[in-house]
């Protein structure tokens, strides 16, 4: 199973509170990561006022913009809405689609769907959230993650994949400070591997990224990489502080550099 170079997104949800402190936060952000190249694909979903003014401070998407969700139709009477090509007019590469917190607020499988589609067939990247609400000694929770796959999926073509990105994120470990162990989350993926090269095929399959979500902190990232095997992650709470966030994917960068290229 391939482990691709390192994606970080990381999600600032409902946050920061003002533009002063969204511009603050991008810039120190920006600052920690310095000018050199990486390996490593660095990512910021901010909330949607916002995303141009972040791509003001970044003409180089040397940090790439993401959003923390779509709505599948193009325009018209969707009063609160945001389309994909208002997205990709202000400079996003990335949509993350069916966060467990937009889950929880009514969001189904085929409003996920749906999004998925008009985020693929605006050629841009898709980031699904799969993950269980909680763990049993059964291994039901591999069911419930590969009933959001199949959904989400479903008319995924192969030339597709590439831009395909599957973020576990088990919802008992956001946001509260408990993480998957580095094996589970090995587990996790060596099983949506598994499901997608009987969706597709083998080769196709190494196309998908599987990226880890739920308390990625600057203490657990490296493990998460090595023996998680994961390839990337998807990080909320400490995206929140530029230190801590480029902490993680400097050491991304460093597992990168030593053992993926
Ligand atoms: C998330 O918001 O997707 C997330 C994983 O949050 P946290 O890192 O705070 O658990």
């Amino acid at each position: 199973m391939k482990q691709h170079l390192p994606l970080v997104v990381g999600n600032w949800k409902m946050n920061p509170t003002t533009i002063a402190k969204a511009r603050k936060l991008f810039l120190d952000t920006r600052t920690k990561l310095g000018a050199r190249k990486r390996t490593v694909t660095s990512v910021i979903a901010a909330p949607f006022p916002f995303i141009s003014e972040l791509q003001r401070l970044s003409p180089s998407q040397r940090i790439a913009l993401a959003a923390q969700d779509v709505f599948f139709e193009a325009s018209g009477a969707h009063t609160g809405e945001v389309s994909i090509t208002m997205l990709k007019s202000v400079g996003v590469s990335m949509v993350i689609v069916g966060h467990s917190e937009r889950r929880a607020r009514g969001e189904d499988d085929d409003e996920i769907y749906c999004d998925v589609q008009a985020v693929l067939a605006s050629k841009t990247t898709v980031i699904i959230c799969v993950g269980e609400k909680a763990r049993d000694s059964h291994g039901n929770y591999f069911g419930i993650v590969e009933a959001q796959i199949r959904a989400a999926l479903r008319n995924v073509a192969v030339k597709e994949l590439t831009r395909v990105v599957i973020a576990y994120e088990p919802v008992w470990a956001i946001g509260t400070g408990k993480t998957a162990s580095a094996e589970d989350a090995y587990e996790m993926k060596l099983f949506i591997h598994k499901l997608l090269t009987d969706r597709y095929d083998r080769k196709a399959a190494e196309k998908v990224r599987i990226i880890y979500g739920g308390s990625v902190k600057k203490h657990n990232a490296t493990e998460l990489l090595t023996i998680g095997q994961v390839d990337g992650f998807l990080i909320g709470g400490a995206s929140l502080k530029a230190s801590d966030f480029t902490h993680i994917i400097d050491s991304a960068e460093d597992y990168a550099k030593n053992h993926l290229t």
